[in-house]
C-alpha cells in the first residue's frame, strides 16, 4: 500500500466520534445507541473500503454522520412496517395476505392488554380449551361435527396426515401433488409426517376408480388437494370431494381435503369463478377438510380443520398439536371474524371481501383522488393517468381469476418508471406497484381509502 493510501486511511474518522454525531440528533432520540453504534460501524466500513480501493481522501465525520442519519431515518425504528399495496393483488403473500376489520384488531388489542379466559372455562371453573372459543362458530358456520385451529394450513396438513397415516399409505392424484411455495410442497409434507405416498391418476385426469384401485390394507386415507394455485385446462378430469367420499365410504377410509382457500361464500355473485365453499365440501361427506385463515376467509393467521367428531379428537390428543399450537391473539382475531360471518356483516366489514367486490366505480374514484391531490409540478413530473386493467386475487386462491380494476400509471419512460418504483419502495410508507409495459402502473383495488391523501403526498416526494 502506497504512503498516500495510508495517510487517508489514517485521516478516516473514528467510530467514537462519527456515533457521537449522529446521537446528537433530536431526530434519532428514539433509535437505540447499539443500532446506531452497528449503522457507524456499517458506514465507516464502506468507507475504508472507498479509500483502499480508490485512494481517495475518506468523508468527514460530519458527511459520514449524514449519511447515517438517512439512512436509520429511511429505515425507522422498527423492521416490520405497513405499506401501500398498489400491486392490485388482494390476497399477497409477501405483503401479509388478509388485513383484519376493525373488530378484530380491537379484539386482538383488549386481548393483549389484560388476562383472559383463554384456557379456563368460567362457569365449571375447571381447566378449558383455546378452542372453544371458535369451535361453536365453525360448527355452525360450516356444518362441521367439530373443529380445530392450528398455526397456519400448511401445519393442519401435516397434523392431520401425522396423526391418521403416520407409516400407512395415502392417496393421491397426480394432478394434485402441488408445490404452493415457501418449500410447502405435499410429497414432502408427506414424507415428513410419516405418511406413505401413493400417486394414483395421470396429470391431467383421474378417475374415482384410480382411486379404488389403489386401495388395500395399508391405506389410511385419500387426500384431496386444491390446486390453489394453478390450473390444468383442456382435457381435464378430476374426482370431486362427493365422487372421493363415496369411493371411500364403500372401503372404509377417510377422505381429507385440502381446501388451501377455504371461502365461507359463493363469491360466483361477484363475478368470481366458483370455488367449493367449506360448507359445501362438510355437506358432501369429507371427514377432515383443512384452509388457511388468512386467505378468503379474510381473518388472521391460522390453519383451520373442520370434521367429524372422532377424526377432530384424534387430531387433539395428537402431542404434535401442541407444539403447531394457535395463539391467544389469533384466536381473538379469528373469533371476530368468524362472527362477523354470523351475524353478516362479513361482506361490509372483512377488508378481503370488501376489495374483492368492490364494483370497479370506487376503485376508478380513488385513482382519481390520487391524481387530484398532485400538484402541477409533480403532474408534469409523473404524467400521471388513470387507466382500467384486471388484477389479481392471489395468494393461492383463485389462481386463474382477475377482476376489472383502474389506478394510475406514472413515469415518463421505462428507465423512469424503474426509479420511481425503488424510491417508492424505499419511502416511508413504502409504496409497491407494479410495472406495467415501461410505466409503473399503482393499482388503487388494494389501495385502502385511508392511504389516498398519504400515496399522493409520497408520490409528490419521490417525484421532486
Ligand atoms: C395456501 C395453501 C396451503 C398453505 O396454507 P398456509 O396457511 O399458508 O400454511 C396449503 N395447501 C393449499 C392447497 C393452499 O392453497
Amino acid at each position: 500500500m502506497n504512503a498516500e493510501r495510508t495517510g487517508a486511511l489514517r485521516r478516516l474518522p473514528s467510530v467514537d466520534e462519527v456515533a457521537r454525531a449522529v446521537a446528537a440528533r433530536p431526530e434519532l432520540a428514539r433509535v437505540p445507541r447499539t443500532r446506531i453504534t452497528e449503522a457507524v460501524r456499517q458506514a465507516v466500513d464502506a468507507e475504508r473500503r472507498h479509500v483502499r480501493e480508490g485512494g481517495v481522501d475518506p468523508a468527514d465525520a460530519k458527511t459520514l454522520a449524514d449519511r447515517v442519519a438517512e439512512r436509520l431515518t429511511r429505515l425507522g425504528v422498527f423492521s416490520l412496517r405497513p405499506l401501500v399495496n398498489a400491486t392490485g393483488v388482494v390476497l399477497h403473500t409477501n405483503l401479509g395476505r388478509a388485513l383484519l376489520s376493525p373488530l378484530a384488531r380491537e379484539r386482538v388489542a383488549e386481548v393483549a392488554g389484560a388476562y383472559s379466559n383463554l384456557e379456563l372455562d368460567l362457569t365449571s371453573r375447571e381447566r378449558g380449551s383455546r378452542y372453544s372459543h371458535v369451535e361453536g362458530l365453525l360448527r355452525r358456520l360450516t356444518g362441521a361435527e367439530d373443529a380445530l385451529v392450528v398455526n397456519n394450513n400448511a401445519s393442519a396438513v401435516l397434523l392431520a396426515l401425522e396423526t391418521l397415516a403416520h407409516g400407512k399409505e395415502v392417496v393421491v392424484s397426480r394432478g394434485e401433488l402441488i408445490e404452493i411455495g415457501g418449500e410447502f410442497r405435499i410429497p414432502d409434507i408427506m414424507r415428513r409426517s410419516g405418511a406413505i405416498l401413493r400417486e394414483v391418476g395421470a396429470t391431467n385426469r383421474t378417475h374415482p376408480r384410480d382411486y379404488a384401485d389403489a386401495i388395500g390394507p395399508e391405506t389410511a386415507l385419500l387426500l384431496k388437494v386444491h390446486t390453489s394455485n394453478y390450473r390444468i385446462v383442456g382435457f381435464t378430469a378430476a374426482v370431486g370431494s362427493r365422487e372421493l367420499v363415496d369411493v371411500g365410504r364403500a372401503r372404509k377410509v377417510p377422505v381429507l381435503e385440502d381446501l388451501g382457500s377455504g371461502s365461507l361464500v359463493d363469491l360466483r355473485p361477484y363475478g368470481l369463478p366458483h370455488e367449493p365453499t367449506v360448507p359445501e365440501v362438510v355437506a358432501a361427506g369429507v371427514d377432515l377438510v383443512t384452509f388457511s385463515g388468512d386467505k378468503l376467509l379474510g381473518g388472521p393467521q391460522a390453519g383451520i380443520i373442520v370434521g367429524r367428531r372422532e377424526a377432530v379428537a384424534r387430531l387433539k390428543r395428537n402431542p404434535l398439536n401442541r407444539a403447531v399450537r394457535i395463539d391467544k391473539f389469533t384466536i381473538a382475531a379469528l373469533e371476530a371474524t368468524l362472527h362477523a360471518y354470523e351475524d353478516g356483516t362479513a361482506l361490509a366489514t372483512l377488508p378481503t371481501l370488501r376489495m374483492l367486490t368492490e364494483p370497479l366505480l370506487g376503485v376508478r374514484a380513488r385513482a382519481r383522488a390520487v391524481v387530484a391531490r398532485l400538484d402541477r409540478e409533480a403532474r408534469a413530473r409523473l404524467l400521471p393517468r388513470v387507466i382500467e386493467d384486471r388484477a389479481q386475487v392471489g395468494g393461492g386462491a383463485l389462481p386463474t381469476a382477475t377482476l376489472p380494476t383502474a389506478g394510475v400509471v406514472v413515469g415518463t419512460d421505462d428507465a423512469h418508471a424503474r426509479r420511481l418504483d425503488a424510491a417508492l419502495r424505499e419511502a416511508d410508507p413504502p409504496v409497491v406497484g407494479r410495472m406495467l409495459d415501461d410505466r409503473l402502473f399503482l393499482d388503487c383495488r388494494t389501495v385502502l381509502a385511508e392511504q389516498v391523501r398519504t400515496l399522493a403526498r409520497t408520490l409528490a416526494t419521490v417525484a421532486r
